[in-house]
């Protein structure tokens, strides 16, 4: 009983340290427990369409590029007090998203959106070498980079390098930044590990200078994202029409997954 009301207590005075942070918490919390199933996969790209039209036409999002050619810690945060940031992500999961990929990044180049690229060089799931032909024919538009899946083994640093040769061997070039391919709760001591890692080597990753996992150099309040699960079903909320444009100065992320996604 002690111990509950010390627990409580430390809850308030966190709050009331940090109050400001509190309130976007509790407004997310309240955001997300109103959303509703608008479509189970495969979604068509005018919902798409819909939304790229809703964030422009919100006077209070900023839709940015994944990643600026020139990385700095001055790019990886906006100091936009008024506006929400979002950027849209790309994850290369299946053999579907490989097949998926270039109908979809036609798609967002006509919407002149930009997004970061990951390709999962694990080889577990596809060839990253059918990847080729479109990094080639989109490089000087988007963000490609490493899904690393390199936590799912204990020795995660081993794997984590094996994907960056895997990636320069079959790519032809060395990524200048990577995302985590999730694994859901599974692996989540190891994952922290890794996190852990790459928070204790920043600057010392060979060729990498940006990665938005782990909360270290773009941390997200939000994710928008097309793989939510139920019954063996992925659907999207209703978040992807009405983006949570009621916050300040914070950064949302569009998660987006090929495979789920088609033009009929
Ligand atoms: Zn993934």
């Amino acid at each position: 009983m002690l111990s509950k009301s010390i627990n409580i207590f430390k809850a308030l005075c966190r709050r009331l340290q940090n109050p400001r942070l509190y309130y976007k918490l509790f407004k997310i919390a309240n955001y997300t427990k109103k959303r509703e199933i608008l479509h189970f996969s495969p979604y068509r790209y005018r919902v798409l369409e819909k939304s790229i039209s809703k964030l422009r036409n919100s006077k209070k999002i900023n839709i940015n590029k994944f990643l600026e050619s020139s990385v700095s810690q001055s790019n990886l945060v906006k100091t936009n007090n008024k506006k929400n940031n979002v950027y849209l992500r790309i994850d290369v999961d299946y053999q579907a998203c490989v097949d998926n990929l270039s109908p979809l990044l036609n798609f967002l180049t006509s919407h002149q959106i930009n997004a970061g690229v990951y390709i999962r060089t694990d080889c577990l799931e596809y060839d990253p070498s059918d990847c080729k032909k479109v990094i080639e024919k989109f490089k000087n538009k988007f963000e490609f980079g490493l899904h690393t899946s390199c936590y799912r083994k204990e020795n995660y640093v081993y794997y984590f390098e094996k994907e960056l040769n895997v990636f320069k061997k079959k790519l032809g070039f060395l990524p200048k930044s990577f995302s985590v391919h999730g694994y859901g709760s599974k692996y989540s001591q190891r994952r922290n590990d890794f996190y852990q890692y790459v928070r204790n080597n920043i600057g010392n990753l060979g060729s990498i200078s940006f990665f938005d996992c782990g909360d270290i150099l773009r941390p997200y309040q939000y994710v928008i994202q097309d793989c939510h699960l139920v019954e063996g079903r992925r659907f999207i909320y209703d978040d992807f029409l009405f983006p949570p444009d009621f916050l300040n100065n914070t950064n949302i992320l569009i998660l987006l997954h090929p495979c789920y996604w088609v033009d009929k």
